[in-house]
């Protein structure tokens, strides 16, 4: 991991937001590179999810013909949008704060694990050595978990560096929420110098509140919405009554979102603005089963065909236990991510069936997502917590004139995790050989080639004898279609590796032959062949090459 950070920062891929002032914990700017491959992960969702979607038949796997359209909503909405969706009561993290560090952390993120440290002089939370026959629980959220871990516990236990074996270390690692509190007085804190130094843990709602307008009161608190999922449910009927779809729809939307993570990290993984990449389906509630799995089996064969295609990616169906008790069904698309623990994956998107309960919510008031058959959460006054916007959000089938609350599969993505992801499954080191055909290590970024920042570099081999001239023109003609790279410095096999690390999976040279027959080198990045094609024919080649399936 540490290696494609290093990549990630020197090719231009990936910048901590504002490093000149030091960064911002949890926010990340791309760079010339990442900009080009972040868009094309978006645009490729767009283009297969939307804009090429066939509606007049049904795709394989799907129940019926659909439709699908698309939507851009505002990051600031009406507050009551976020009470009715549940977010502003339920939208939150546990967190755990340390009394002696003030640092918190989220409570489900911190790993542990104990130790005994029976006969050891260990200093007590009231600052006294005391010798006691007694378990630590040595805690961390360093990604180096195993060494931070090991080195925290050598410093507490007073145990030397090379004595390390004498650590009597029981069970496994685990995380903090799996742990009792009553033995939170046996926990050394991530950056504590003393064990029990936890306080309880607590809510900590993930919304970033501002102000709309010149008076900051509470009338005027507005909220950075934290999924673009709610702006589709309150335009639904907008939806509907101004355009010729009809349910079955799949209306989408890309756009950021912001969550005030506790503890973001694991490079762009966990920030606290990112951008998602949704669709709500709305389908008839008969049909919703089938729907979950066409889009559950879709989604997955989405991200395998971008380039994910390896055993590091993953659909996990969730327990009947993880459910929210309104949805019948839950799978996350999960990538192995190399900064994870071996065995553990991260969720790169969740296909959700949510039933009625957002437009339900939005129309009647917000529901209790406790309640079974669903319905509206009342205050102490006995009227509705959140009251709904009362509008219909029904939907009339002008066929069978059925009126019904259209039931919603939400395939919800994450444009920066699928660009990690394909970030870490396209580092790759091999060997090539060099200009004098001495095999050397290469780093490559082996993306596929749809998704490649720049698709085509051209090289003249010689600055001289027509070459560059020559070369500059197939440069202007591919650029007119795609990005394309221009480079005439250095030895050729300098040049390859430039655009190896950068993810370019074709490098077209233009030599002699080019001049006297018409013809240039085109060079696969992966296979490292080399084929002599005709000049007339690179830009149409290369475009064959590039498109997607
Ligand atoms: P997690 O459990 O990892 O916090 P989540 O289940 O809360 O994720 P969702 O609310 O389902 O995530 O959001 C949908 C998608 O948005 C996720 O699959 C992920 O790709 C992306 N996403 C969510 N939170 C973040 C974040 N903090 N940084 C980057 N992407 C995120």
């Amino acid at each position: 991991m540490e290696k494609l950070v290093s990549l990630c920062r020197r090719r231009g891929f990936l910048f901590q937001s504002s490093e000149i002032y030091g960064g911002l914990n949890g926010f990340w700017d791309y760079g010339p590179l990442g900009v080009e491959l972040k868009r094309n992960v978006k645009d490729a969702w767009w283009r297969d999810m939307v804009t090429a979607h066939d509606d007049l038949d049904a795709p394989p796997g799907a129940p019926s013909a659909y439709d699908m359209t698309g939507l851009d909503c505002t990051i600031i909405m009406h507050p009551q949008v976020w009470k009715c969706s549940g977010h502003f009561d339920l939208f939150a993290d546990m967190l755990v704060e340390c009394k002696e560090s003030k640092k918190r952390y989220r409570y489900d993120q911190v790993r542990c694990r104990w130790v005994d440290g029976t006969g050891m002089q260990i200093p007590g939370s009231d600052n006294q050595y005391a010798s006691q026959p007694t378990r630590y629980l040595i805690t961390t959220v360093a990604e180096n978990e195993a060494e931070e871990l090991e080195k925290r516990a050598l410093k507490l236990l007073k145990v030397r560096a090379k004595d390390r074996e004498s650590l009597k270390w029981d069970g496994p690692v685990v995380t903090l929420d799996t742990v009792d509190t009553a033995d939170f007085d046996k926990a050394l804190a991530p950056e504590a110098t003393k064990p029990g130094t936890f306080g309880e843990p607590r809510p900590f709602n993930l919304m970033f509140e501002s102000y709309a307008g010149a008076i900051q009161d509470e009338k005027n608190k507005v909220f950075l919405r934290p999924e673009t999922a709610q702006g589709i449910f309150v335009n639904f009927k907008n939806v509907i009554d101004s355009s010729r779809v009809k349910v079955p729809v799949g209306i989408a939307q890309i756009g950021k979102s912001f969550r005030n993570e506790i503890t973001p990290r694991n490079f762009t993984f966990r920030s606290r603005e990112f951008e998602q990449m949704e669709i709500e389906f709305f389908c008839h509630p008969s049909q919703s089963q089938a729907w979950y799995k066409y889009w559950r089996d879709r989604r997955m064969k989405w991200w395998q065909d971008l380039g994910l295609a390896g055993e590091r990616l993953i659909l996990r169906d969730h327990d009947a236990d993880e459910l929210s008790h309104y949805s019948t069904g839950t799978a996350d698309i999960e990538y192995a991510f190399p900064f994870l623990p071996e065995g553990e994956y991260g969720e790169l998107e969740g296909i959700a069936h949510r039933g009625d309960f957002d437009l339900r919510s939005h129309m009647e008031g917000k529901l209790d997502p406790n309640s079974n058959p669903l319905t509206v959460q009342l205050g102490e006054d006995g009227k509705p917590l959140h009251k709904g916007s009362g509008r219909d959000l029904t939907y009339r089938d002008d066929v069978t004139n059925e009126r019904f609350t259209p039931h919603v599969i939400e395939p919800s993505a994450g444009a920066d995790r699928g660009t990690l992801a394909l970030l870490c499954e396209a580092y790759t080191e091999d060997t090539a050989p060099d200009d004098k055909g001495k095999e050397q290590t290469r780093v490559v970024m082996k993306f596929h080639p749809r998704v490649a920042p720049i698709k085509a570099a051209v090289f003249p081999l010689v600055k001289k004898d027509g070459m560059p001239e020559i070369a500059k023109d197939l440069y202007r003609a591919l650029k007119k279609k795609f990005p394309a790279f221009y480079d005439e410095k250095g030895a050729v096999g300098r040049r390859y590796r430039r655009q190896d690390e950068a993810g370019t999976p074709y490098c077209l040279t233009v030599d002699g032959e080019t001049v006297q027959h018409g013809t240039v080198t085109l060079r696969d990045r992966d296979s490292l062949e080399q084929v002599r094609i005709k000049l007339d024919d690179v830009v149409e080649e290369i475009e064959r090459r590039v498109t997607g399936p």
